[in-house]
């Protein structure tokens, strides 16, 4: 099932910020580092009980502990520091929760993973019935960065609408609309041609925050259904077209740094004018083609 590019280099470590030899780390940053959830995860498994520090159960967020001293263990099973951290591009089917377990039996993304030798968890999340590219880890503070506002990290998505959304609709998520969880707008929104059907359209749009069914709750704010729903970026970092949904690609350091990359990003998003000298060239091309 899985199309594996490259084996990561073992010292490969992004943002290593980890403590040093006897120092007192958060315990939900040292759950994450070791690969077991994200920061935010571990926090709900250290309030579920479900983690033990030499021997006794915590509850406390604040806890903390001295790696490589302490003994700790999350639902009876010990937690190590990983060997060497993975970064995996997968291309999410629909009809899979984006967990490692879910108590209701659905599909997860777990079942696509079972025989990778290193425990991994997703970074953020994709609806039920959304379908393409998600992140996987065994490392917190990277998971950290990419779903920090701060980054500002762009995600791309293609979407088709129940109807013709006008210039007026997209002007309209350019500005903004207020959403559960407050006003968001579109960095970038673009009509994409698939197809001639005058019922429905596809739609390239990027934004910037994560919040719960963002971009569906957008387009039924300006009045539009969505129909079906991929991801198709994150960051500059695009899914390989020929990466089959189920399928997953290891990524390397250079795959990993074009999610954070900015410039080009910034550029993506201004419409790029024509110059007269452009459509000149453009104009002569033809005329060469008609000959
Ligand atoms: N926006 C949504 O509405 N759903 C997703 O899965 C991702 C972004």
């Amino acid at each position: 099932m899985a199309t594996e590019q490259r084996p990561p280099s073992k010292s490969f470590r992004k943002n290593d910020d980890s403590a040093a030899p006897g120092e007192a780390i958060r315990l939900n940053k040292y759950l994450s580092e070791c690969g077991i959830a994200s920061r935010r995860k571990a926090d709900e498994l250290i309030g579920e009980g479900a983690v033990m520090v030499n021997g006794k159960k915590v509850y406390e967020l604040g806890t903390r502990v001295v790696p490589g001293q302490d003994r700790i263990t999350v639902s009876g099973k010990p937690v190590k520091p990983p060997a060497h951290k993975v970064y995996i591009l997968f291309h999410k089917p629909k009809n899979v929760v984006t967990t490692m377990d879910d108590p209701e039996g659905r599909p997860t993304i777990a079942d696509y993973f079972e025989r990778l030798p290193v425990r991994v968890f997703p970074v953020g999340r994709l609806d039920w019935d959304t379908e393409g590219m998600i992140l996987l880890t065994n490392d917190g503070e990277f998971a950290q960065k990419v779903n920090h506002p701060s980054q500002e990290i762009l995600k791309t998505y293609l979407v088709k609408v129940d109807g013709r959304p006008t210039d007026e609709h997209f002007e309209r998520l350019r500005r903004g609309v207020s959403v559960v969880g407050g006003k968001v707008n579109a960095r970038h929104v673009e009509r994409i041609r698939r197809g001639d059907s005058d019922k429905y359209d596809w739609i390239k749009v990027m934004i910037g925050e994560g919040k719960n069914r963002q971009v569906r709750r957008m387009f039924e704010k300006i009045g539009f259904d969505v129909l079906k729903l991929q991801r198709v970026a994150i960051g500059r970092l695009r899914m390989p077209g020929s990466l089959k949904r189920g399928e997953y690609v290891f990524l390397t350091e250079a795959g990993v740094k074009k999610i954070f990359e900015v410039e080009v990003r910034e550029a993506k998003i201004v419409p790029r004018k024509r110059s007269e000298k452009s459509d000149a060239r453009v104009a002569a091309s033809r005329k060469n083609k008609s000959r």
